[in-house]
């Protein structure tokens, strides 16, 4: 069923991250001048200290494989935040699978996983989609993350594969290995051995949601989707449906903050003002401009890398949920 019109360029990147889910014990301390957060897991024989002042944000959290116990909450923005009770999407449902099981992102707030679970539900039942195959969502409290993602920190993000899942329950080897539907071709156009009108139906349905946000899609995906929707009465879902460059076998769930979570911030909202994006928004994407990298400045300075993030850079209620037990 996978054959070689798929291709593997993620594949390395995908299988870089190797946390495991059999060293999923782990304990933290805090230590008494509250700056050392002390990590042991199952695997390792020393513990690992970090300095909650110094390490670099992504190592602490990257480095926890549970969640805190806490009230579910989302904790700052989408790209520049944290998690706090977060719940985990378990590895097999009625008509969904989790990928790539080491990474141990499954997990996400109960709004995020309730959503999963009924897109995959309605899916199956008015579209014939067979299962969502679910990608990374956050780390166990969310935050940033060494490998991956610039989002996904919050617990508000999911990714979803456009490759239906198959009819029986995959073993982790599997999970870990499988080479996904590639739906585009280069920057402008879409396979045609492989975008069908079922993941266009699968896309309006998902952003139809009102918890929806918005819809990551790799721009020439959001072409067919404006073509496929050229007979709609109502198009403005298609507002919440993003050109983002990258987005090409999977497409990305962004969730508005839910209610009674003060803590949580909201992106703006897309408003495109012919009520679509299928106008000029899209036609910046699928010229030229959008993929041109900008000429060198001979009179710039040279780059300095920026300092890696580190909590102060957070919302100062990620420091508790990271150095929580
Ligand atoms: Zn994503």
């Amino acid at each position: 069923m996978l054959s070689a019109k798929n291709r593997q360029f993620f594949i390395g990147a995908l299988l870089a991250c190797t946390l495991s889910l059999s060293s999923a014990q782990s304990q933290t301390a805090v230590d008494q001048s509250g700056l050392t957060n002390v990590i042991t897991g199952a695997t390792s024989a020393a513990p690992v200290a970090m300095n909650l002042n110094t390490t670099p944000a992504k190592k602490l959290f990257g480095a926890k494989k549970l969640p805190d116990v806490a009230a579910p909450h989302a904790i700052g923005a989408y790209a520049l935040g944290c998690m706090a009770g977060a719940q985990r999407l378990p590895m097999t449902g009625p008509d969904w699978q989790v990928m790539r099981p080491s990474r141990n992102r499954n997990w996400a707030l109960p709004q995020t996983i309730s959503l999963i679970e009924r897109l995959a539900s309605d899916a199956k039942a008015k579209i014939g989609w067979n299962g969502l195959l679910v990608g990374d969502m956050a780390q166990p409290r969310g935050g940033p993350m060494l490998t991956g993602h610039a989002s996904h920190q919050n617990g508000l993000d999911a990714d979803i594969w456009f490759t239906p899942m198959p009819n029986y329950e995959m073993s982790a080897k599997e999970r870990e290995t499988m080479v996904p539907f590639e739906m585009v071709k280069g920057h402008y156009a879409v396979n045609p051995d492989t975008w069908s009108l079922d993941r266009a139906k699968l896309l309006k349905m998902a952003a139809s949601y009102p918890e929806v946000a918005r819809i990551f899609v790799h721009p020439p995906i959001k072409a067919a989707l404006c073509q496929f929707a050229a007979g709609d009465a109502d198009k403005s879902w298609l507002a919440k449906i993003r050109p983002m460059k990258g987005h090409t076998f999977h497409f990305h769930i962004r969730l508005n903050c839910p209610a009674g979570m003060p803590g949580c911030k909201n992106q703006w909202k897309p408003k495109p003002k012919d009520g679509t994006g299928c106008g000029d928004e899209l036609a910046y994407w699928m010229g030229g401009k959008a993929w041109q990298k900008p000429k060198p400045n001979p009179n710039a300075p040279p780059y300095v890398p920026p300092p890696p993030l580190t909590l102060s850079g957070l919302p100062a209620e990620c420091r508790a949920v990271v150095a929580a037990p």
